[in-house]
């Protein structure tokens, strides 16, 4: 039976451990966090991940205790009393605990930090061995800030892919109370690895989304979305044809490239060319060339971070579509000619949330319905559609909106069912005589 397998992790875990004539016995303590979850034992194969509440020191102990707690899918992580006190006590308790709920005059220390900070990593250093690839991982509370990045960081160096969630059971306070705690931005940068995080009420979720902004300069324009340290996406989705620029194109970014090195990790060109009219050398030529070019621009501007160009000789289904579509800060299109350019629509089609920039060649027939909604260019012109691609990635929110709801007053008034197709005796008669 394949279950969902997930890994929860807390700072305690829910079970309480007795020594009983020399034995080790485990026992489910009670607590809203157990209630909650207790549901969850069904559906999903899970492990609780936590401190089990006592120094335990010797190996033979450590085994015993871990043998009692996995009778409850429990896996114990054990810490020095000293370590877990000033974790525990010192740092979580005394400065972040009064930090959440709206208290000032908290004093850092920096000790009590250094322990908070190894805690989280010896947590992340036991679930990251034990997640398999897939495994859920849900994180809860504020002792545990700073594990989903670590968690991230080693479970990528495992080429393991988990997502990660994290509940916090706290407030979550206005920008201003986090001022004296000279570590925050560790904190919210922790945070900010998780692929989901809850917050139990609206407030606390905005003043987290707040925090962000104004911190870290994370984009918080997409409701309930936090964009952070993410790439912009460019997206172009052609037919391999001559007449839809795509030399022009890889050139014109390659140029975009060397222009801009600071944005060498930033950025990525998803770039389909949808295989066509295969059997014609002419065709097949321009295969060539542009793996070659594409292969060119990698080798010239890729870092081990990652590659700046993803070209896909081949067609996508519609769902895939469509989602990259949604996912792409900007469309660039460089057709030498075409007449209209549905791709452009589609890509408007798709961008309600985003508002994503249209970078279109102004020799595309849509160019002349789109002019003022898009960043027209003309494409062989590789500066100025480097130029072009670099205006579009800078466009301020405002701006965006504005250009978005012009192209999609466009798109929406001029579907097939929104058209008026007018009946022959509406055709004004001067119509007739040309
Ligand atoms: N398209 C497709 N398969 C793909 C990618 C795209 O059928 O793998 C579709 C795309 O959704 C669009 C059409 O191909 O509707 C291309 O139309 P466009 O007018 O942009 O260019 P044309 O190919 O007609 O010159």
């Amino acid at each position: 039976e394949s279950k969902r397998k997930l890994i929860i992790v807390s700072n305690r875990l829910p079970l309480s451990i007795k020594r009983v004539d020399g034995v080790f016995e485990s026992s489910i303590s009670s607590g809203g966090l157990v209630t909650s979850l207790s549901g969850l034992c069904k559906p999903t194969q899970f492990q609780w991940f936590g401190w089990p509440g006592m120094e335990v020191k010797n190996s033979k102990d450590r085994e015993d205790v871990s043998r009692s707690l996995s009778e409850y899918h429990a896996v114990p992580i054990f810490l020095d009393s000293d370590l877990a006190h000033e974790h525990y006590n010192g740092f979580s308790n005394r400065i972040l605990w009064p930090i959440l709920h709206y208290q000032s005059g908290v004093i850092f220390d920096d000790g009590p930090w250094q322990a908070y900070r190894r805690v989280n990593e010896l947590f992340a250093d036991s679930v990251a061995d034990v997640a398999q690839d897939g495994t859920l991982i849900w994180v809860h509370d504020y002792h545990l800030m700073l594990l989903p990045e670590l968690l991230r960081t080693r479970l990528h160096a495992k080429g393991k892919h988990c997502a990660i969630g994290f509940s916090l059971h706290t407030p979550f306070p206005a920008g201003d109370f986090w001022r004296n705690l000279p570590v925050r931005k560790h904190l919210i940068d922790g945070l900010l690895a998780s692929h989901l995080i809850g917050f139990h009420t609206d407030e606390y979720k905005q003043n987290f989304i707040d925090t962000c902004a104004s911190l870290l300069g994370a984009r918080t324009e997409i409701p309930n979305q936090i964009q952070y340290k993410s790439r912009l996406v460019i997206v172009g989705v052609d037919r391999l044809d001559h007449i839809k620029g795509l030399t022009q194109k890889l050139r014109g970014f390659d140029v975009f490239l060397d222009d801009h090195p600071e944005l060498r990790n930033k950025v990525v060109l998803i770039q389909v060319a949808v295989p066509s009219r295969e059997d014609v050398k002419e065709y097949q030529e321009l295969e060539t060339e542009l793996s070659t070019i594409a292969g060119k621009i990698n080798g010239k501007h890729a870092t081990p971070e990652g590659t700046p160009l993803l070209y896909m000789h081949r067609s996508v289904p519609f769902t895939e579509l469509t989602a990259l579509y949604s996912v792409a800060d900007a469309c660039l299109l460089t057709s030498t000619r075409d007449g209209m350019n549905l791709v452009s629509f589609e890509y408007v089609a798709c961008q309600e949330k985003r508002h994503g920039v249209l970078v279109l060649s102004e020799f595309a027939g849509a160019a002349s319905f789109m002019r003022e909604g898009s960043i027209p260019f003309h494409p062989a012109n590789t500066t100025e559609m480097s130029e072009s691609i670099f205006h579009a990635l800078n466009l301020d929110p405002a701006e965006r909106k504005c250009k978005y709801l012009y192209l999609r007053d466009f798109v929406n008034n001029n579907t097939r069912q929104a058209s008026t197709i007018p009946s022959p005796d509406n055709i004004p008669v001067a119509n007739l005589c040309y």
